[in-house]
């Protein structure tokens, strides 16, 4: 027997003293170890009810129990956020990837632990069908590939994630949520801002009337963005510059937040003269919404000023400013209001949380449950006839008229 082996005799003596904390510790309190309640690890609180509570040990599926998703396009949200957020994801894992780019593919796919035998190119992604641990796809390719990849996915069965804008047309967003409907498989649009936390809580905030009714909404999405050619200077490609990649976080937002449909819009666009880059996609746009309550909200996009992603709503007590509002993280959420006799403003502590992890678990737990996603097919259907309706009150230089959605365009709040 070697010297680090115990005898038998000693391995239960062992064993029994782990149960108590080890030979000579008292043993440990239900409030120390916890408990298992329903498959779930548990632990009481150990705090006093004045501070907030804690968020309780996550509670990843198995990884074999886990909807398992094909990512298809290798760019950069794919590298930069996607696949390193299913790192943190509980119901939700990358199985295979699809890809016109082999050696990234191949390096990528070791990174992620996904089989060689699970990458393909663009012309073989009808092989998913053969495989039985992808359920859906996330659609993580230029605007203009959306309808054909999700069309591809949803007639081999898969269910669809697909990164936003949901297309470049409205035509081609109304095809893509009936291709699916057709083939009964779930459409989501990747509109992660409607899963992050700090956003789930200015919802919240609004909703409780705390500060009053919200009259004015000033939002922002602005980046510099480098030279070309790149396909989101390509008209045909992206289907329009700074709008529909960084604007659409402000639209999507006025109407998320006040939970209404905008019935007029006014926009200008400005591209500047002779830069190359601009003579298919807009370079800046300023728009204004109209809502049936009397809101109105202001929003500013562009791809040629320092990078700002500000969000501040303007009650009837109160304000709300939302720093880093549309980044992928830094969010803070600030509130001024009058507190008794002073103007006060004060922090409302979010915990942070992947938002892209957040939404690829909230579909997941969608296609899991057979049940409708917060973020479906329809609310990117939505953002697009508002898009069109903008650059045609541009073009014509005066407001337009909106027709509400036919029907409803979220699905219930994510939990
Ligand atoms: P990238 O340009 O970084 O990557 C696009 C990838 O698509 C390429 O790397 C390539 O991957 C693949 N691809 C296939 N065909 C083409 C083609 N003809 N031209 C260019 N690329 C092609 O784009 P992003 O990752 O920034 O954007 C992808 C999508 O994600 C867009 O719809 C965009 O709007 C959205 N997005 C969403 C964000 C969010 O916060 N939710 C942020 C940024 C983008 P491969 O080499 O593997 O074939």
């Amino acid at each position: 027997m070697a010297e680090h082996e115990l005898p038998r005799r000693g391995l239960v003596l062992a064993a029994a003293a782990l149960g108590t904390g080890g030979a000579g510790y008292p043993p440990p309190s239900p409030i120390d170890s916890g408990h298992v309640e329903g498959g779930r690890v548990q632990f009481p609180d150990w705090r006093g009810p004045a501070d907030p509570p804690g968020g309780g040990a996550p509670q990843p599926r198995p990884p074999g129990e886990r909807i398992g998703f094909a990512v298809i396009g290798l760019g950069r949200i794919a590298l930069e956020e996607v696949l390193p957020a299913f790192a943190e994801c509980k119901e939700a894992r990358p199985v295979a990837l699809v890809s016109g780019s082999p050696e990234k593919a191949r390096v990528v796919a070791a990174q992620h632990g996904i089989p060689e035998g699970a990458v393909h190119g663009y012309g073989e992604l009808e092989r998913l069908r053969e495989n039985p641990a992808v359920q859906a796809v996330y659609i993580a390719l230029p605007n203009a590939m959306h309808r054909e990849y999700t069309e591809r996915a949803a007639a081999i069965g898969k269910h669809v994630l697909c990164e936003k804008p949901l297309a470049t047309s409205l035509a081609d967003c109304q095809a893509m949520t009936a291709a699916c409907a057709r083939a009964g498989v779930r459409l989501m649009i990747a509109y992660r801002a409607q899963y992050q936390p700090h956003h789930r809580a200015t919802i919240a905030l609004i909703r409780s009337r705390e500060l009053g009714r919200l009259r004015l909404i000033e939002a922002a999405n602005t980046q510099v963005n480098g030279p070309g050619p790149q396909w989101r200077y390509d008209g045909r490609m992206a289907g329009g510059g700074a709008l529909p990649d960084i604007g659409l976080y402000c639209l999507n937002a006025t109407r998320y937040l006040t939970g209404e449909e905008p019935v007029q819009a006014f926009a200008s666009i400005y591209s500047p003269p002779g830069d190359t880059r601009f003579a298919e996609v807009e370079e800046s746009i300023a728009f204004q919404l109209r809502f049936p309550s009397g809101l109105i909200a202001n929003c500013l996009s562009s791809y040629g000023t320092y990078e700002n992603r500000s969000l501040r709503l303007h009650f009837e007590r109160g304000s709300i400013e939302m720093a880093h509002a549309f980044a992928y993280e830094g969010q803070r959420l600030t509130v001024q209001r009058r507190v008794g006799e002073i103007g006060a403003e004060e922090e409302r502590i979010v915990k942070p949380k992947n938002q892209f992890a957040q939404e690829i678990d909230h579909f997941a737990a969608c296609v899991r449950e057979g049940r409708q996603p917060h973020t479906p097919g329809e609310e990117g259907v939505q953002d697009q006839a508002l898009m069109e309706a903008l650059y045609r009150s541009a073009k014509e230089g005066r407001p337009v008229r909106l027709e509400p959605p036919p029907g409803p365009t979220r699905g219930p709040d994510p939990a």
